[in-house]
């Protein structure tokens, strides 16, 4: 098995992994989207409302801001306290303000200053004049199994695009390279060429327009990824956590076999 780098920027990560099965492919990119735990709100508790707002929809409002915190926390379901109040497994942000102001995530003061929302700019809600908003929002570790403000990225993968051109087929390809969406085709000294086959999205509208010279076809064996990170853990971190996800599983479930004998 082998990975090689493509792109990264941006919070996005493209990467080629060659030699394995779309099972395993498929196990990366589902233990991104739902096996890594990461930090999100997921309880308001409010002292003062007068926002047009309701408490209902600011709860969605914080926990759908990616938090990005330090490594060390405990799930709830782990930790001594039993509540998911403890510094433990939990942080709070508490606000105070009142109108006329944008609240904004850089208002909310964190219990761990290492636990900062990703966006600070991000609005909350708008205050008028002589309104008040007095709330802490709790957030937790959780999966995004449970709810997608877990998720720490969206990962998609697609297979290696392999395009076969019959370059007797034809002798002019005007309409062949008219049909690309993604602009790849192009006649290099008098041949039909794909200038960047890891762009192509496999739709085929080529072989469509020139059944009798493209056919393009996915290679089952290697797989090019797309992770795109939410900010709570960078694009990197989120391969390498599900990586240790996966190994950890494999360890317990090896462990129980030995226990068989
Ligand atoms: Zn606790």
């Amino acid at each position: 098995m082998e990975g090689e780098l493509i792109e990264l920027k941006d919070g996005v990560l493209r990467f080629l992994l060659s030699g394995t099965t779309p099972e395993f492919a498929n196990s990366i990119r589902r233990t991104i989207l739902q096996g890594i735990p990461i930090m999100a709100v997921n309880e308001i508790e409010v002292t003062a409302n007068d926002a047009v707002v309701s408490d209902e929809i600011l709860a969605h409002r914080l926990g759908q801001l990616p938090i990005r915190t330090s490594d060390g926390y405990l799930l709830p379901s782990e930790c001594d306290c039993r509540e998911g109040r403890c510094s433990n497994c939990s942080v709070t942000f508490d606000v105070s303000e009142e109108g006329p102001k944008v609240v904004r995530a850089k208002d909310l003061k964190s219990s761990d200053p290492e636990a900062i929302f990703v966006q600070e700019e991000a609005p909350i809600v708008r205050l008028e004049e002589g309104q008040k908003i007095e709330l802490t929002a709790i957030a937790r570790l959780g999966f995004g199994k449970e709810h997608a403000n877990w998720q720490p990225a969206i990962a998609s993968y697609k297979y290696m695009p392999v395009i076969n051109i019959d370059q007797e087929a034809r002798d002019d390809w005007t309409k062949c390279i008219d049909a690309c969406p993604e602009d790849i085709l192009k006649v290099e000294n008098g041949k039909l060429e794909a200038i960047d086959v890891k762009e192509c999205t496999l739709c085929e509208a080529c072989t469509e327009a020139c059944p009798d010279a493209i056919e393009v076809k996915g290679d089952s064996t290697k797989f090019i990824f797309r992770i795109e990170s939410t900010g709570s853990l960078t694009p990197e971190e989120a391969v390498n956590k599900a990586l240790e996800v996966m190994r950890k599983k494999c360890k317990d479930f090896s462990e129980q076999i030995e226990r068989f004998e």
